[in-house]
């Protein structure tokens, strides 16, 4: 399968002709490959995109609700296809990409509404013949860089307030999965999007990115990836103060009080730390457990994933896939290894899947402590290490102790205690019992070294608009 950039709505095969492999990681194989973008491509992605700004902020909103509507309405009608495709690229279990993919078409629905609820402020009037009011106005060209994991959701999450807010996109997707971005501009492409308004480059981010970033024409970076890149992202945007939003990495702390039912706590480790093979942003990093209830945890989790069957995701029967690539697996490996080598036992499994493509265990281990790495950084992997805690206060202050802080988890019955973690807390999302919290109506994003600005819900239209203060005088 080769994947074409879309500029300016045709399909490219790029000016040089360059290509770059794609690799399904459940077997290892090239499954396909992409066009690597040069300089050439990406000023014809940046003019096309400039071109049409004018027009499309002035589409009518219930224009563009309607776009957004048939975006979503085409998404659910590809799911087979579409689901098949991001499996084979990125792993996760077939049943796992059918969700993404109505995760993603979600976006579409709710932008389609909250386009129209786009309003302004007026003021009292300050004086007799003066009147002052703002206008919400679209931010301009935006450039969406996005991350592996959730290849075809995390495009979704960005694109669709972006064009509601009437702002025309150049997207960036991760190398390792460009396939499911073609796929998914391939079932837009169908609907009538004037050309210019959305374009695809895909490539080589350290050619590709500096042009993106340096253009003075590009207003809006919105970009999904590691805490690294972002900062990365956050120095070239000063250059020409380009406003930009970024959704990074987490070091999630997952609280396990002693009075939480474990029938719920234990499906909700799975959830939250087993997904999409522990490849998940706001996945748990950091299991504290209650002493007292620290037995009864490992047991209960290890007796759990027992019943995990690991495989390609492409077959029905499989609960948890590969990881995306043989650097995810070492870093893994090193993670465990650093964990036992300060003192972590391994509860179960603890390594890599001898099998083709990128598996690793599902792995629980005690006695982990913050003096550990995988306890410091994300692992990215299906590994639980649980940490003991004995008090409420303590637990707090210790899951606070990052630079992170995208998503918290706390398990208790006790209300109390439950909005005591809460306020104590200091993420930008908190589930109460909630392993999955993300919705597409509601704010998702991090404070501290995980992020600025949010998707999703109203706020998320927001970061693709400006606000234009009136004053008229007669
Ligand atoms: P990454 O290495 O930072 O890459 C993210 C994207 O940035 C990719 O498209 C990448 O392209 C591109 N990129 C890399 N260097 C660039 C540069 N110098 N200029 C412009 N673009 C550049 O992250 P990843 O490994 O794909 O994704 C995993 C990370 O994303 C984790 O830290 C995870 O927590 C985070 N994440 C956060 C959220 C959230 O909502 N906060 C959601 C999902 C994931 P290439 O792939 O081609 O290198």
């Amino acid at each position: 399968m080769d994947a074409l950039l879309y500029i300016d709505g045709q399909w490219k095969p790029g000016r040089e002709h360059w290509w770059f492999n794609v690799e399904n990681p459940a077997t290892g194989r090239v499954m396909g490959r992409a066009v690597d973008a040069t300089a050439p491509d990406v000023a014809d992605a940046l003019e096309a995109a400039s071109r049409v700004a004018a027009d499309w902020a002035q589409v009518p909103p219930a224009k563009r609700a309607e776009l957004l509507d048939n975006m979503a309405d085409a998404l659910m009608a590809n799911v087979d296809e579409l689901a098949h495709l991001l499996t084979e690229e990125e792993g996760k279990p077939i049943k796992e990409a059918r969700s993404e993919i109505a995760y993603g078409a979600r976006f579409f629905r709710y932008y389609a509404g909250e386009v129209q609820r786009i309003e302004g402020d007026t003021f009292p009037d300050p004086e007799a013949t003066r009147a002052t009011f703002t206008r919400k106005i679209p931010i301009g060209v935006s450039v969406l860089i996005t991350p592996w994991n959730y290849p075809l959701a995390m495009i979704c999450r960005k694109m669709a307030p972006a064009l509601a807010a009437g702002c025309p996109v150049i997207v960036k997707p991760a190398e390792q999965t460009p396939l499911i971005a073609a796929a998914l501009f391939r079932v837009f492409d169908r609907l009538g999007v004037p050309p210019g308004v959305m374009n695809l480059v895909t490539g080589d981010p350290t050619r590709i990115g500096p042009l993106l970033l340096s253009d003075i024409r590009v207003r809006k970076i919105s970009f999904t990836g590691s805490t690294a890149v972002g900062k990365q992202i956050l120095r070239a945007a000063a250059e020409h103060v380009a406003s930009v939003s970024l959704e990074l990495g987490g070091n999630a702390p997952f609280i396990v009080f002693d009075d939480s039912d474990l029938e719920q706590v234990i499906p909700a480790i799975l959830a939250c730390k087993f997904r999409n093979a522990g490849q998940i942003c706001v996945a748990a990093n950091r299991i504290y457990v209650q002493r007292r209830h620290m037995t009864a945890v490992a047991d209960a989790l290890a007796e759990a994933l027992s019943h995990l069957t690991v495989g390609d995701g492409l077959s029905a029967a499989t609960d948890m896939g590969p990881l995306i690539d043989a650097a995810a697996v070492d870093k893994v490996s090193q993670h465990v290894q650093d964990a036992v080598t300060n003192g972590a036992t391994i509860v179960m499994g603890g390594h890599p899947l001898e099998m083709p493509g990128y598996f690793y265990a599902p792995t629980v281990l005690t006695n982990a402590s913050e003096s550990m790495r995988l306890a410091q950084e994300e692992t990215f992997g299906p590994v639980a290490p649980l940490l003991a805690f004995e008090t409420e206060s303590e637990v707090y202050e210790r899951a606070n102790q990052t630079p992170y802080g995208l998503a918290a988890y706390v398990f208790t019955r006790d209300l109390g205690r439950a909005m005591r973690a809460v306020r104590a807390l200091h993420f930008g999302m908190v589930g109460v019992n909630d392993p999955v919290p993300s919705l597409a109506e509601v704010p998702i994003g991090g404070v501290k070294e995980s992020g600025i600005g949010r998707e999703g819900g109203h706020e998320g239209i927001h970061e693709f608009l400006e606000t234009q203060y009136v004053s008229v005088r007669w």
